[in-house]
């Protein structure tokens, strides 16, 4: 049994009444978070799941609605007695940085009470979480504007998408991208669920890439702002039945049993 949980379907703009974007991974045997962003430990405590249940955090990218909520977040791990070790996914070229993050937040293993595990990916190459939970990184073009002066700052510009391999479910999630052409990223694969983010890219790219799969995979968009939700809602309404049945606008708490 296996579940996937949206913590937060909000854009990077901060909404009074919703959390930027995370989903939490259940599984019989493994928990994984996707992404930890600004306010994230709130976002636990409103949904009431224990800080503890984290066996690993994903992060995708360091726009602050991504990872800025992690210091806090494993300080609140602490606060409520963690012993377990806590596992890190993160690109090989953010590695160095989010160590950085972590130490300069003054968190110390020897002060927690816990360890912390880097796990650096590769994208292209497929990581294996748990028994039950495996993903392949891919890099989008959500960073790709930054300037040349800014790449050769020494900070590494990286973004990824993902293919989660839960159980025998496939899941395509975009988190943020940067065009219409990140949505072709996995198109070797028949996803089961595919989540993308509607912030980057138009909702209407994204139903176009139905008639690619020859599957009927569950559309779940996430990752949008409070003022664009009637938009979408009349999106989704106007679409065709047999298509509007595959459409789900994700809201924060969504539970989607895999
Ligand atoms: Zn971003």
């Amino acid at each position: 049994m296996a579940n996937l949980f949206f913590i937060g379907t909000s854009s990077g703009k901060t909404s009074a009444t919703r959390n930027h974007s995370s989903i939490f991974i259940f599984t019989s045997n493994y928990n994984l978070l996707i992404d930890a962003g600004d306010g994230i430990s709130k976002a636990f405590l409103l949904h009431g799941i224990d800080f503890n249940l984290i066996d690993g955090i994903l992060l995708s990218h360091f726009h602050p609605d991504h990872y800025t909520g992690l210091a806090s977040l494993i300080v609140q791990m602490k606060m409520y007695g963690r012993k377990k070790v806590l596992s890190i996914y993160i690109n090989s070229c953010l590695e160095k940085a989010i160590k950085k993050f972590i130490t300069n937040s003054y968190l110390f293993p020897d002060k927690l009470g816990f360890g912390i595990n880097y796990h650096s990916f590769q994208n292209n190459v497929q990581i294996r979480v748990s028994d039950g939970i495996n993903f392949l990184p891919r890099e989008n073009s959500h960073l790709a504007s930054v300037s040349e002066s800014k790449k050769n700052s020494g900070l590494c510009f990286s973004s990824s998408s993902f293919l989660f391999d839960i159980g025998n479910k496939k899941i395509f999630y975009t988190s943020d991208i940067g065009f219409e052409k990140d949505l072709n990223l996995f198109d070797d694969y028949l996803p089961d669920y595919f989540i993308s983010e509607i912030t980057h890219v138009e909702a209407e790219n994204v139903i176009n890439k139905l008639k690619d799969f020859s599957n009927s995979p569950q559309i779940i968009f996430s990752h949008y702002s409070d003022e664009d939700i009637v938009d979408i809602e009349n999106f989704i309404s106007n679409l065709i039945q047999d298509v509007k049945s595959r459409v789900l606008l994700a809201k924060d708490g969504l539970k989607i049993n895999l």
